[in-house]
């Protein structure tokens, strides 16, 4: 597995203190990624899965307040063999196990199986803009969307909001989001941050991101309208 960082972390990659694992290469090239190291498929550091396994045993007294372990990125599905071995075995020792994703992945399903807590980005609905920003196809993200909801899989689904690329329509994504059945799914907005604008080493594109309380509120007061549950961390 190709991690180019690791670390603890409280509350915000999943529930409770986590042993947090970022993998090495994303599909995607979001021009406000925070770690944007993590987005090249070379780089980073090869440890076996039986390294992390034995690194997560070994941390277990740490994982208070219903924490455990978390996989994100980069993407961290697209090493899938690997982290679903790891998944596998997590499990088998009850360690409670998360993972972070932009939802791209025809793996997810399989995946989703052996994740107790599933966070996965909803980074715009349009599939034009979708793919100028990201560079992907929202197709397969929105196929896996309409699947976890099919089964009623619990969700945390993450929408960056950012000024200039995807605030002007908040019914847009509410109408797309509440298609299908959220009983299990909850929302979270997560306002614009400039943390890894240092990091980049090509010139950073995005300018004048951050939004204004104005903005979240309608996005806020939108989900509400649409059924949507929403929650911040
Ligand atoms: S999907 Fe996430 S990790 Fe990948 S480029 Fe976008 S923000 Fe960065």
């Amino acid at each position: 597995m190709k991690i180019f960082f690791k670390g603890f972390n409280y509350s915000q990659d999943g529930p409770g203190n986590r042993l947090v694992y970022h993998l090495q290469g994303c599909n995607m090239h979001c021009p406000w990624c925070s770690n944007p190291e993590g987005m090249s498929f070379t780089g980073g550091t090869e440890y076996s899965t039986e390294q992390i396994v034995q690194e997560c045993f070994r941390s277990r007294a740490m994982f208070f307040s219903g924490g455990g372990v978390t996989f994100t990125g980069g993407e961290a599905t697209l090493q899938w063999e690997d982290l679903l071995e790891v998944l596998k075995q997590l499990r088998a020792a009850n360690i409670h196990t998360a993972i972070e994703t932009n939802g791209t992945s025809p793996y997810l399903p399989e995946i989703q199986k052996h994740v107790d807590y599933m966070m996965m980005d909803f980074k715009h609905y349009d599939k034009e803009v979708f793919q100028n920003f990201t560079g992907a196809n929202i197709d397969p993200l929105l196929r896996n969307y309409e699947y976890l909801c099919s089964i009623g899989r619990q969700l945390h689904i993450r929408i960056p909001l950012i000024n200039h690329v995807n605030v002007e329509d908040p019914k847009g994504f509410a109408e797309i989001l509440s298609r299908f059945d959220t009983s299990n799914v909850v929302f979270e907005f997560l306002p614009y941050h400039e943390y890894g604008k240092k990091k980049w080493k090509t010139e950073y594109q995005i300018t004048d991101g951050f939004v204004s309380a104005d903005q979240l509120r309608r996005f806020q007061k939108v989900f509400a309208e649409y059924h949507l549950k929403t929650i911040h961390t």
